[in-house]
């Protein structure tokens, strides 16, 4: 084994490297020589199986004390009885393993293609309602919201195996995380390639859990995050925070969290869009005299003038007391329709009064002294 290159030339790092110089190393020279960037170059394999039994030693604490005492001697076949140290065989699915176990691998990485190994479950999205008044939504807020959601446990820091323990190589699949099976008919050999139902798809398992998550990798936890919510939102509008949502189990991805909108009936107002719409009851001399109300908008009271003679039903514009749109280019209006109060109940002097309009010029009913079907007959000549 003398003919061996040396592990740190292999690399290309000085014999005193740290770790992280190590790993950086071979992941560049893997990735390099990688057998699906190479394809058919036994040269490119044969380098790729090289870094990869450069780095095996190298990130082993142990096996690396032992490679810098005795040399390749420490890792050869017929070693055994010198440093005690047994056989070293590295071939090219080690090195692809090790590769992908490494978390040298990302889906991305070789444009784009899915390749099979390991992988990770990804946590789920989870969903929350925000209730908004409309005063909130008009001028856009940022609100503190309760999360209950997965988060990596901190006792085993996600792995889901008990302290001091690590996960293995799961027997059923060698660390594949994926199971092939084939089966022949008589149209030819057919391969099903399948997550390994063992660790499913993880490619390790856990031999002893970790107790305080029994081996899921995670905990249930309580979070308050702070979302800004834009002006101008509306029912049904959702927001989505990337990563907010439940972790996946024993490492996996965090899901999204989606927020959902929904607004609060208002006392006042009723909203059609950007557009806001108040009722506005006034009394019989309040419209036909005129007047000067104090009303709510969304953004506290504003003054508005009653014209003598305003009709029932009559709706005034307050152009730009509306909603912010949620692009934010325009600002709804908020529409005031004028309705008539009528009171239920009358003083004696009231009454006066009201009798004395009635025979007034101006308050003569539209029948006059006829009645309603009298004049329907006079029109229709019927
Ligand atoms: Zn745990
Ligand atoms: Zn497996």
């Amino acid at each position: 084994m003398s003919n061996k290159r040396d592990y740190y030339d292999m690399l290309g790092v000085e014999r005193n490297a740290d770790g992280e110089a190590i790993k950086k190393a071979y992941r560049k020279l893997a990735m390099q020589y990688h057998p699906d960037r190479n394809k058919g170059d036994a040269g490119a394999e044969a380098k790729f199986k090289e870094v990869g039994e450069a780095y095996a030693v190298l990130s082993d604490t142990d096996k690396r004390a032992k490679y810098d005492r005795f040399g390749h001697a420490a890792t050869s076949p017929g070693a055994q009885q010198g440093p005690g140290y047994g056989g070293f065989e590295f071939d090219l699915s080690d090195a692809l393993r090790q590769f992908m176990e490494g978390g040298f691998f990302s889906g991305s990485m070789f444009g784009g293609q899915t390749r099979g190994g390991p992988t990770r479950t990804r946590g789920t999205d989870l969903q929350i309602s925000l209730k908004l008044t409309l005063e909130e939504i008009a001028t856009g807020i940022s609100k503190k919201i309760k999360v209950k959601r997965y988060r990596p446990c901190s006792e085993c820091g996600g792995s889901g195996a008990k302290k001091g323990t690590s996960r293995s190589t799961c027997q059923t699949c060698k660390g594949q995380g994926q199971v092939r099976q084939v089966s022949r008919s008589m149209f030819g050999q057919f391969v099903n390639i399948q997550a390994c139902p063992q660790c499913h798809g993880e490619g390790t398992t856990v031999g002893d859990p970790c107790a305080r998550c029994s081996g899921d990798g995670r905990i249930r936890e309580e979070t308050v995050l702070s979302v800004d919510i834009p002006a101008g939102v509306a029912n049904g509008n959702y927001l989505t925070l990337r990563g907010e949502g439940n972790c996946g189990p024993r490492g996996g991805p965090n899901g999204d969290l989606i927020v959902m909108i929904e607004e609060k009936t208002h006392e006042f107002f009723v909203r059609d869009g950007d557009n806001i719409f108040l009722s506005l009851f006034l009394t019989i001399p309040q419209i036909v005299l005129g007047d000067e109300v104090e009303i709510p908008t969304l953004t506290g009271r504003a003054r508005l003038t009653i014209d003598p003679g305003t009709q029932p039903g009559k709706v005034l514009r307050m152009r730009g007391k509306g909603l912010k749109s949620l692009n934010g280019y325009k600002t709804g209006d908020q529409m005031v329709e004028i309705k008539l109060h009528v009171p239920g109940k009358l003083t004696t002097r009231e009454k006066q009064l009201f009798e004395e309009l009635k025979r007034s010029d101006n308050f003569k009913g539209i029948e006059g002294d006829k009645g309603f079907f009298d004049k329907m007959k006079e029109a229709f000549g019927s």
